[in-house]
């Protein structure tokens, strides 16, 4: 299957007062359609700008950017802002941790959706009105022709979110990017939601990229997975792949960090040392040398000196400088634990 949206080699830097952050430093990824990619990472590794880059909502003025985003054949990255405002909505479109932000006061909640259908498909407000009832329903919003006239405040949390749900899937988009949408919501709702987007997945034939900290919420709904850290790829494949059989020291501090996936075995948990790098002066060589316990493995300093570089084959790869065998003996105890 061809890709829906490409990703190659993307940079993207912006300039602040105290000089050039590397948000993102030669990133590339492949997806097609249905299919749910998790990109994973502690805040700061440039998860959320690779997204907003997609978008084209990043500051074109403050941002340098190279590199290519195809989605569906068109380099967005040489679009026009009307060209990218025409596919936002339509052809892709987002939902962040915070429905609050991205759903205004003033306006009831089937205006909002309903407007943001005139827009793509130029209907009357009638249509537009019948669409966003439908829609509640879709997301699961009981009494939705009552409810459609309701304001933001007067939804709970939850209902906010499938509502602003319901908003990005209105003009049935083919790339759905989700920024850690369920972060903000106790566990009972934040499945409710997870089960949502599954099953509109199905239907709709989505592709998802799905934001998170969290692998659990990785373990539930992705298909591929990609791991970033200092705004570089360190590990991808796909999620058995990825969470089964860790390969770089990155993902196995993550999962070392976590209750145990399976929920049976009593692993204590290893937080990873130290914090996420800066971006204004990200460490040298493999970028999370300062952090990792088996630096000390590769011999003539190798990780703080030169980079690792990240060789995919057929999906899968991993950014590291040590060998098969080392990371055979090394990551026991993980394999064992699980
Ligand atoms: Fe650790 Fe070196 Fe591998 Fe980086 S390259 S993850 S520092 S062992
Ligand atoms: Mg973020």
């Amino acid at each position: 299957q061809q890709p829906f949206l490409s990703v190659k080699d993307l940079k993207v830097h912006f300039s602040t007062e105290d000089g050039i952050v590397k948000a993102v430093d030669g990133l590339s990824f492949d997806l097609v359609k249905g299919q749910t990619l998790g990109i994973v990472g502690e805040s700061g590794s440039g998860k959320s700008v690779t997204n907003l880059t997609i978008l084209g909502l990043h500051d074109r003025d403050r941002t340098a950017i190279e590199g290519e985003i195809l989605l569906d054949g068109k380099d967005l990255l040489t679009a026009s802002e009307r060209e990218l405002e025409r596919l936002r909505g339509n052809k892709m479109s987002m939902i962040f941790q915070d429905a609050l932000a991205s759903l205004s006061p003033y306006h009831t909640i089937g205006t909002q959706i309903g407007e943001t259908y005139r827009k793509h498909t130029g209907c009357s407000k009638a249509e537009a009105r019948k669409r966003a009832v439908e829609m509640l329903r879709r997301v699961g919003i009981p009494q939705p022709d009552m409810r459609v006239d309701d304001y933001p405040h007067q939804f709970s949390g939850g209902m906010r979110q499938r509502a602003m749900i319901a908003m990005a899937l209105v003009c049935d988009p083919e790339l759905l990017i989700a920024d850690e949408p369920t972060t903000a919501l106790d566990v009972t709702v934040q499945a409710q939601i997870m089960d949502l987007l599954k099953d509109l997945q199905q239907e709709f034939g989505t592709a998802i990229i799905f934001i998170t900290h969290d692998l659990g919420v990785i373990a539930d709904i992705a298909d591929d997975v990609l791991v970033m850290y200092g705004g570089r790829c360190v590990e991808r494949g796909t999620k058995k792949q990825v969470l089964g059989d860790p390969q770089h020291p990155y993902t196995l501090g993550l999962l070392n960090s976590m209750p145990s996936l399976k929920g049976s075995v009593d692993v204590p948990l290893t937080p990873i040392p130290g914090s996420p790098p800066s971006l204004l002066n990200p460490p040298s060589g493999c970028r999370f040398h300062p952090r990792c316990a088996f630096a000390d493995k590769v011999a003539g300093n190798l990780c703080s000196s030169e980079r690792p570089l990240l060789e995919v084959v057929e999906g899968r790869g991993s950014a590291c400088h040590l060998t098969e065998t080392q990371k055979q003996e090394l990551f026991a105890d993980f394999a064992a634990t699980r």
